[in-house]
C-alpha cells in the first residue's frame, strides 16, 4: 500500500469581520490536504493567510509538486517525522504546504495505529491549558459586544496596536473578571511597549505577544525593562527561530502553519521548554482540521490560543472543540478528523 493525497479548497465566512494591526478579513479560505492508506484518511490544513505569502492556489501548486514523492511513500510501519526530512526538502520555502502534509499525515498515522496522535506522542489531554478567545479590534463599543456574546471564557487575546489601546484594555475590563493577553502584532515600538505594561500588568494582562516588528532592534530593551512578558510570533515561525528567541522573549507562539505543521510545532515546543521559554501554541483563522492537529501538542504548552474555528461562522470537520476554552479531545484516533 501506498499513500494517495487528494486537495480540498473550502471558502469559510468569518463570525465577524476580524480586524488586527494589518488589516481586515470576512471569509477565510483555506486548503485541506488528504492522506489515504488502508481505507483511512487523514486530513492536514493549510488556511490561506496573506501576511505569509500563502494562498490556496500556491499552496495546491506545492503539494502538486510533490505528489510524486507522496505517492511512493506509505506511514504503515514509519511515522510521519521519518518521511519529514524528504517533504522538508521537496517544500523548503513552503511551510504552509508542508503543514497540511504532515498534519494530515499525524492524523492518518493516529488512525492506523488506533491511537490519538497526543497518545502516541506520550502525551495526555488533562496537561492541556485552556485557550484564550481573541477580540479583534474594532470600535471600542463593538469590542464589548464581542466579549459578551462570548462571556464564559477564562481568558481573552486583545488585539492591539491603535491610538486607543489603553482606553480599549480599561473598558473591556469593566465587563470582564477573565485573564487578558494582549497582542500588538508588531504595532508597537520600544519605548510605547515599556509604557504600556505597568498599566497593562494592573488590569490583569499576563503577557504581551509580539509588540514590536521581527527587526526591530529595540527588543532588547523591551526584554529588559518591560514589566510583562513579551512573546514572539511574528519573530518565532521557523523551528530553529526557537533558539533566536532564547535570551530576547520570555515565551514563543508555535503556530504549526508557520513552522511546517504538528511533528515540527511538537519538537519546537520541546526545544523550547529546553530553552526555558514558555511556550504557547497559537492558530490563524483555521477550521477544526488545523486547530485539531495543534491541539495534539497542547499538553506540551503553558498557553494556548486555539480559537481559530471558534471564529470561523461555518467549520469544515469535526474534531477537537474548544468550548469556553477547554480543549475537549474526542475519544478517536488521529487528530479525531472527520470531514464534514
Ligand atoms: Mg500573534
Amino acid at each position: 500500500m501506498a499513500l494517495q493525497l487528494e486537495l480540498h479548497e473550502v471558502e469559510l465566512p468569518l463570525e465577524h469581520p476580524f480586524t488586527i494591526a494589518r488589516g481586515t478579513v470576512t471569509k477565510q479560505r483555506s486548503l485541506i490536504a488528504e492522506l489515504r492508506e488502508e481505507g483511512q484518511s487523514g486530513y492536514g490544513e493549510a488556511p490561506a493567510t496573506e501576511y505569509y505569502g500563502a494562498s490556496v492556489e500556491n499552496v495546491r501548486e506545492a503539494l502538486e509538486g510533490v505528489r510524486g514523492l507522496v505517492d511512493a511513500q506509505s506511514l504503515a510501519t514509519v511515522d510521519p517525522e521519518a518521511l519529514l526530512p524528504e517533504w522538508r526538502a521537496a517544500l523548503p520555502e513552503d511551510p504552509f504546504a508542508l503543514c497540511a502534509l504532515d498534519g494530515a499525515a499525524c492524523d492518518l498515522w493516529g488512525k492506523l495505529r488506533g491511537e490519538p496522535v497526543h497518545r502516541l506522542w506520550g502525551l495526555e489531554p488533562v496537561d492541556a491549558p485552556k485557550s484564550s478567545y481573541t477580540i479583534g479590534i474594532d470600535t471600542i463599543p463593538v469590542m464589548i459586544d464581542k466579549l459578551k456574546e462570548r462571556p464564559d471564557w477564562p481568558i481573552y487575546k486583545i488585539k492591539l496596536g491603535t491610538p486607543r489601546d489603553i482606553e480599549i484594555v480599561e473598558t473591556l475590563r469593566g465587563h470582564t473578571d477573565a485573564a487578558f493577553r494582549v497582542d500588538a502584532n508588531c504595532g508597537w515600538t520600544a519605548d510605547e511597549t515599556v509604557m504600556h505594561a505597568p498599566r497593562l500588568a494592573e488590569l490583569g494582562v499576563e503577557f504581551i505577544e509580539q509588540p514590536l516588528a521581527p527587526g526591530d532592534e529595540g527588543q532588547e530593551q523591551v526584554f529588559a525593562e518591560c514589566a510583562l512578558p513579551i512573546i514572539a510570533d511574528e519573530n518565532c515561525v521557523a523551528e530553529h527561530d526557537v533558539e533566536t528567541c532564547a535570551g530576547r522573549y520570555h515565551g514563543v507562539n508555535i503556530k504549526l502553519c508557520k513552522c511546517g505543521g504538528p511533528s515540527i510545532a511538537r519538537r519546537m515546543a520541546l526545544r523550547a521548554k529546553e530553552l526555558g521559554l514558555k511556550v504557547m501554541v497559537g492558530c490563524m483563522t483555521e477550521t477544526s482540521v488545523g486547530i485539531s492537529a495543534a491541539a495534539q501538542v497542547g499538553p506540551l504548552t503553558d498557553y494556548l490560543d486555539l480559537d481559530g474555528a471558534v471564529l470561523l461562522a461555518e467549520d469544515a470537520a469535526n474534531g477537537v472543540r474548544v468550548e469556553q476554552g477547554n480543549i475537549v479531545f474526542p475519544d478517536l484516533p488521529g487528530s479525531g478528523i472527520t470531514l464534514l
